[in-house]
């Protein structure tokens, strides 16, 4: 991609550079990029650097992850690349002297600290908003920036060690080994630590954010390998359970371990951990029943008994165990997955579902008493974590959430992702707007001269009423015999004006994303935002005898009832719930003050000690690193105080001067070295620099020293 070397000689549009491997090339003068002085070799901040240009900011993070340099700044920011090996950067040695400020290398210990500080200093909410693509180390950095903030709030037992613990359940239930990571979440997850006036922690609150798939053509959720590996005999008996590989959802990917991994060992750690939340043998009990459950519904089968292709559930192990786990008789759950009810005149009549309508029913049952079953228990865990006490304190916030994706082939699933990301990069541009904005009215220094871009055009694009691609989305799939196709030329017809919108051939749309160029399949959007939860099957948990059931019947009942499909379906659809889960956790951190964690993944192979280029340019480009920088650019990247700025390059002034301040020292710099009057402003304390202006004096400094 790029290599660094020395200019020999320039002659039109051609240069001969000599590299720094001993070759010698001739390349197009116009291609070249000016790289940082020496001094600048690793910097902390990347906004320290006088070019900001790609390859010295890759070259910068490459040499400090060569050195285990983990962390860096581009400014407000913090960038973590995953070092895919354990660091001793965590230990208590650590904490103590992020504490003590004993040192200033970039760390999240630093950044939770910060916030802390902040949080106690101002009284201010703070937030700490984690993001980059998945295996990128997302959920470590949160994990990292709780235990920091444990510390500091009280020590270690009580309160701040079981919202530690509470990490095993959520893991258990919401993450799954992919290709890309072997523990990766599934779900984005907002934790509210709560403190007390004088800065113990008295308690947390978890939001999650998450759409549930089954079986996606990769291992499902940890949970029900663990249960399957770790259940003891008698619970085996109870719930009738067999080995991981005898469940349809589990044997999809032919993945049944994980290198490494003991699941059987994970179910025993679980269990203390519900313990620990106060979940009881009993509840413990029935959430293993409605994994059972779930597990089972999944090898119910269908048997074709007419022309049209019409299907009944066959009456074998799998129906029974089913229906007995959630308390029901068999014919009552084979009628709920094998036909619906439409309304003719004031009689509701019950017709037969297609091979494909039945599957799709059945697993939408099964996902519907999973996801219900996962905001159960994130409901007990919060309970437990709150402890009956209304929270009136001040609080930080982590959120980690999944980063923007941009794969080979983009469905409906990265369209969701995306769209979020998009969300958070307008709240981090606003950000990051308000923060320079702070610092130039502080100084004294002339804002309007700075242009920020902001991303709401692209917003207005997702979510524009009615014709926004939600909008559209939803219309398409109530719409009678619609498909992807249709939903495709719907999109092109009404947004193809759109600048942010591109009109693919065929089922194809793309999307013009602050990260860079989607491009979307539409191939299977309508079902995945329909996911049909039939009211037949609600009907059917309601009159259950089991507990959990009937309570997440319940709580689907006093939904507001958003959309109504063809297969008399009550539920608001996918993307719909997406978006509003998506404003709580935004309107929660409108009130904070964010810091920002981009998480890098260095290679795709998880391997210690591999830095791929290519792949970390793209991640700093997903991230809105370069935007970070552009905006720094746009303004005054290099800040000096006049004393520093006095200190480092006094000496080179050929003439003396009358008055001897640092000011009048530095102005005269400016003045020796040509720097124009648009390439700097002088503030109260600094002098703010554009891009690049540093280095004739840098490097004059070098002929002289
Ligand atoms: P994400 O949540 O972004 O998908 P994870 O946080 O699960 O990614 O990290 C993936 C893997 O990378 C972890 O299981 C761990 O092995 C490794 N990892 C991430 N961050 C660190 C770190 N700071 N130190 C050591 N290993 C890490
Ligand atoms: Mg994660």
């Amino acid at each position: 991609m790029w290599a660094s070397g020395t200019v020999q000689s320039t002659s039109g549009e051609e240069s001969i550079v000599s590299l720094s491997n001993g070759n010698v090339i001739k390349v197009c003068t116009s291609q070249l990029l000016p790289a940082n002085p020496g001094i600048l070799e690793g910097v902390n901040d990347l906004i320290q650097l006088s070019y900001l240009n790609e390859p010295s900011v890759l070259h910068n993070l490459k040499r400090r992850y060569s050195h285990d340099m983990i962390y860096s700044k581009a400014g407000p920011v913090l960038i973590a690349v995953n070092p895919f090996k354990d660091v001793q950067i965590y230990g208590k040695d650590f904490v103590t002297s992020y504490r003590e400020k004993a040192t200033d290398s970039p760390h999240v210990f630093a950044m939770a600290d910060n916030a802390y500080n902040e949080m106690m200093n101002d009284g201010l909410n703070q937030s700490i908003i984690i993001s980059g693509e998945s295996g990128a180390g997302k959920t470590e950095t949160a994990k990292f920036a709780m235990q920091y903030l444990a510390s500091l709030g009280g020590g270690y037992g009580g309160k701040e060690c079981k919202i530690l613990r509470t990490h095993c359940i959520l893991e258990a239930f919401g993450n799954a080994k992919t290709s890309r990571n072997d523990n990766s979440s599934r779900f984005g997850k907002l934790i509210d630590i709560h403190f007390t006036a004088s800065g113990k922690i008295s308690g947390a609150n978890i939001q999650t954010c998450k759409h549930v798939q089954l079986a996606a053509g990769e291992r499902s959720y940890h949970i029900f390998y663990q249960l399957c590996a770790g259940a003891s005999p008698a619970l085996r008996e109870r719930l009738n359970l067999k080995m991981a590989n005898e469940y349809n959802y589990l044997v999809q990917s032919d993945c049944l371990v994980i290198n490494g991994v003991d699941d059987g060992q994970k179910f025993q750690k679980l269990k203390e951990a519900f313990d620990i939340v106060q979940i009881c043998k009993e509840e413990q009990e029935q959430v293993f029943a409605m994994l059972a459950a779930v597990l089972w519904l999944g090898n119910i089968s269908f048997q074709v008994i007419d022309k049209e292709n019409h299907v009944e559930a066959l009456a074998d192990e799998a129906l029974t165990s089913a229906a007995t786990l959630i308390g029901c008789a068999p014919h009552e759950l084979m009628q709920a997955i094998s036909t619906y009810r439409i309304q003719v005149g004031k009689d509701r009549i019950a017709k037969k579902l297609t091979l494909q309508q039945a599957i799709g029913t059945r697993d939408a049952l099964a996902k519907f008493i999973y996801a219900s079953l996962f905001d159960w228990l994130v409901e007990q865990i919060n309970k437990s974590l709150e402890a009956g006490k209304k929270h009136i304190g001040r609080s930080i916030s982590i959120l980690d959430i999944y980063g923007f994706e941009s794969l080979k082939k983009n469905s409906f699933e990265q369209f969701c992702i995306n769209y979020a990301n998009e969300r958070l990069q307008q709240h981090f541009n606003r950000h990051l707007l308000k923060l320079e904005q702070e610092e130039y009215d502080l100084e004294g220094i002339d804002w309007s001269k700075v242009v920020f871009e902001d991303n709401q055009e692209c917003l207005d694009l997702f979510e524009k009423k009615p014709l926004g691609i939600l909008s559209l989305l939803d219309e398409e799939s109530n719409a009678p015999n619609s498909t992807d196709f249709t939903l495709a030329n719907k999109l092109k017809q009404h947004l193809n004006s759109n600048s942010y919108f591109k009109g693919d051939r065929g089922r194809a749309f793309g999307v013009l994303h602050f990260a860079g160029e989607v491009h979307y399949d539409t191939n299977g959007f309508l079902d995945k935002n329909r996911d049909p939860l039939s009211s037949e099957v609600v009907q059917l948990l309601s009159s259950c005898d089991s507990q959990l059931p009937q309570l997440f019947a319940k709580k689907m009942f006093n939904q507001p009832l958003q959309s109504v499909t063809s297969l008399d379906t009550t539920m608001q659809s996918v993307a719909l719930q997406f978006k509003g889960q998506l404003f709580k956790l935004m309107h929660q951190l409108e009130s904070t003050r964010p810091h920002f964690i981009c998480c890098i993944k260095p290679n795709s192979k998880q391997l210690p000690g591999t830095y791929e280029e290519d792949l970390v340019l793209q991640q700093l480009r997903c991230c809105g690193i370069f935007e970070v920088i552009r905006i720094s650019r746009s303004g005054y990247p290099t800040r000096m105080t006049h004393q520093a700025f006095s200190e480092r390059y006094g000496f080179l002034l050929s003439e003396p001067i009358v008055s001897q301040d640092s000011l009048s020292i530095s102005v005269a710099l400016l003045k020796q070295f040509n720097v124009l009057p648009q390439m700097y402003q002088i503030g109260y304390t600094k002098l703010f620099l554009r891009t690049g202006q540093i280095s004739a004096l840098e490097d004059r400094r070098k002929q002289v020293l």
